[in-house]
């Protein structure tokens, strides 16, 4: 499909399909399974492309479609709807004929993936990992167990994509792989966690009580294949909260435009046209970076440290943008259900999930004095 197509496809898809409900759905805290299925028959989960190694090497098309469904749905959504390619690139990477029925079944919105590596006591510290997966006999069969937790999609996933320890029968100390698991019934037990945003989407903690589980990368190149997967998903924060941004933007200059104060528009006191200024200011430095840094993504040259910058930068913008979204707007900005009290729930956990705005600077830190 033409990019012209795609993008139209795309804008369709969200107005017709999410614009006029996502607001119930965030407010039943659930949006509905065939969703997929619906952006699947308009060709939007594959991006438009047939073959895989075009479609995982189209990141624009992807922050594309992460930017759509965050202006039109949330960011909830967003992650919903739109990481399914984070997970995927891994089985595609590493796939020899193994996995095309999960990436297929998935594509066609049939089945759902989810990325799950943080436990209880394991987040920023991904070395504390406790999941183990115990190789069955002479096998290449593991049985996974272990606990994690805030997994995006986990009460819906069939499948998931995480860490464990593990060892083969020749190694006498553990290492990490990254393995696909089955929910297969009975194996797998799940409970929301209400959290403070994302409301649509089933964010809960996921128990692995000896699950049949495939090798994906092993100890030599799981560490690697997930800092990729990472990467992926941090480009797509920052695209996130960009759409976010320039959606709050337009509300507060709509708003400051209409709104009449002492027989004047709102804009006309020079602390708000200050405000929407230096929002404005923000959102085109972190959009004009994340830009550059798709770009580099989809030649390769993008590095950790870069990726991190973007994540922080464009998670910081939106954090000022909301916050002060909320105060232009008054006490329409705190009504429930409202873009600018929602994304200003949301925009908090941009800050931790993908990797902590701290986790973020030890990253860029490291790069800073390695380089200068
Ligand atoms: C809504 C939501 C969805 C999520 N979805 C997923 C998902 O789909 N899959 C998944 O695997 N995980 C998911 N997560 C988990 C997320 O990745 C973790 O929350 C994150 O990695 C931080 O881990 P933690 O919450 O355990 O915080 P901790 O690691 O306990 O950190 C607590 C605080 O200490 C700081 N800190 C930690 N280490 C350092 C350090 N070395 N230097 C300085 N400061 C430090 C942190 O920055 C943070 O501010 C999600 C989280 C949320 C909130």
């Amino acid at each position: 499909m033409k990019k012209s197509l795609f993008e139209h496809a795309l804008t369709m898809f969200a107005r017709d399909h999410i614009e006029l409900f996502i607001g119930q759905w965030e407010a039943q805290k659930s949006y509905p399974r065939s969703l997929h299925q619906r952006a699947a028959q308009n060709r939007i989960l594959n991006l438009g492309h047939d073959d895989l190694d075009t479609m995982f090497n189209d990141v624009e098309r992807a922050a594309l479609l992460v930017a759509t469904v965050t202006k039109y749905g949330s960011q909830g959504l967003a992650m919903g709807l739109g990481s399914h390619l984070v997970s995927l690139s891994a089985l595609h990477q590493h796939n020899k004929g193994r996995f095309n029925e999960v990436i297929k079944d998935v594509l066609a919105g049939d089945k759902f993936i989810s990325l799950a590596i943080t436990e209880p006591q394991a987040g920023s510290d991904v070395g504390a990992i406790e999941t183990v997966a115990q190789l069955q006999g002479e096998t290449e069969q593991f049985l996974i167990s272990g606990h994690k937790r805030y997994i995006c999609g986990g009460m819906r996933a069939d499948y998931f994509i995480t860490l464990a320890k593990y060892k083969t029968h020749s190694d006498h100390e553990y290492s990490f792989g990254l393995f696909l698991v089955e929910a297969v019934i009975g194996q797998v037990e799940r409970q929301i966690i209400p959290c403070l945003g994302w409301h649509c989407l089933d964010v809960s903690s996921v128990t692995f009580n000896q699950v049949p589980a495939t090798l994906i990368a092993d100890k030599h190149a799981s560490l690697d294949t997930l800092r990729g997967m990472l990467k992926r998903e941090r480009i797509n924060l920052a695209v996130m909260a960009n759409a976010e941004s320039a959606e709050l933007i337009q509300h507060s200059v709509k708003y400051s435009k209409s709104r009449q104060i002492h027989g004047q528009p709102l804009y006309k006191k020079q602390s708000i046209l200050h405000r929407l200024a230096e929002m404005k200011t923000r959102d085109t430095v972190s959009r004009s970076y994340t830009k550059q840094c798709i770009q580099a993504l989809r030649q390769e040259t993008l590095s950790d440290a870069e990726t991190c910058i973007a994540k922080n930068v464009a998670v910081s913008s939106l954090a000022y943008i909301s916050t002060q979204a909320v105060q232009i707007l008054g006490a329409r900005g705190c009504e429930i259900g409202s873009v600018a009290e929602r994304s200003f729930r949301d925009s908090k956990i941009l800050a931790l999930g993908g990797g902590t705005t701290e986790v973020m600077n030890n990253i860029i830190g490291k790069a800073v004095l390695q380089n200068d």
